[in-house]
């Protein structure tokens, strides 16, 4: 599969040798984040290193099976027994909300999310079915085996604040990206232009399982697979290019930062509809009602 738009490894965001020293099994993003890869997916920490207890936040909740390797990470980075304030969800895909309801009982913490991605956090509504014929890869092929049924954390579950603020993250907001589902956020500090992405745009080919294993960067729009509303997911990777972020943190792929990811972004924005947008799908709208059409944008 050719890549959207590829990126040159200059442009990590993280530093393999530091990371190699400190030894805590995650990838650091100075100065107060990192991450750490599970399988398929990302889960982000957010806090400086050796916070302690409730000294951090989890932004999302890994796979099924990865609870472990979450908390191992967390302990290393923050200190034996360091809990979350909270755990904030970018929504609430299967392979973000893994271990969720886990980890929010193990720690005791309340767990954020958009208000439109509740129905999907309290057991209410099933996502829609994975669209199996876009993306031409292994991961999209074998989407239909992917869990669509909801969790169920409705007794710890809370909204995100309308004013944009995000509980627990002072310096933080939260940015509204419908598209890839209609609750979907990402998380947006202005003070250092950090950007916490989740699947608006990811850096890796995410339907093919090969780009998916060797993690070759580029910037690329959201798993095709999972993405219901082409039109929105558009407008929302417009609206992240607009904030011409100096780091990002997707959901899949490495973190990218600086000024060839900048470009790589406000290509991908422009040229969403030729390039993101499968050509035909179960959700890809059809012939004459293209996705650029009469929209005014954002
Ligand atoms: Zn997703
Ligand atoms: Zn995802």
């Amino acid at each position: 599969m050719a890549q959207q738009f590829p990126i040159s490894p200059d442009s990590r965001a993280d530093d393999p040798e530091a990371d190699r020293e400190r030894d805590d099994r995650t990838h650091e993003i100075p100065p107060d984040l990192a991450y750490r890869r599970l399988a398929i997916v990302n889960v982000v920490f957010v806090g400086a290193a050796g916070a302690g207890d409730r000294g951090w936040v989890l932004v999302d909740a890994g796979v099924p099976g990865s609870r472990g390797a979450i908390v191992q990470a967390a302990e290393a980075r923050f200190g034996a027994g360091a809990r979350p304030e909270a755990i904030v969800l970018t929504h609430g895909h299967f392979d973000h909300v893994g271990v969720l309801a886990d980890l929010a009982a193990a720690w005791d913490v309340p767990v954020y999310a958009h208000r439109l991605e509740h129905p999907y956090l309290d057991g209410s509504r099933s996502y829609p079915a994975p669209d199996p014929s876009v993306g031409g890869g292994l991961m999209a092929r074998i989407s239909p085996l992917y869990p669509t049924s909801p969790v169920d954390v409705s007794d710890r579950l809370r909204a995100l604040p309308e004013d944009g603020s995000v509980p627990s993250l002072p310096g933080w907001r939260w940015v509204h990206t419908p598209g890839h589902t209609e609750g979907h956020v990402s998380f947006w500090r202005e003070a250092d232009a950090s950007l916490i992405v989740g699947d608006a745009f990811v850096t890796t080919a995410q339907e093919s399982a090969y780009a998916v294993a060797t993690q070759a960067p580029e910037v690329h729009g959201p798993p095709m697979y999972l993405t219901t509303d082409w039109t929105a997911a558009r407008d929302s990777v417009r609206r992240l290019a607009d904030l011409a972020p100096e780091r990002v943190i997707t959901g899949h792929g490495r973190p990218l930062a600086g000024p060839e990811m900048r470009r790589a972004l406000s290509a991908l924005a422009q040229d969403f509809d030729a390039v993101a947008v499968p050509r035909q799908g179960r959700y890809v709208p059809t012939a004459g009602a293209s996705p650029g059409g009469a929209d005014p944008g954002p």
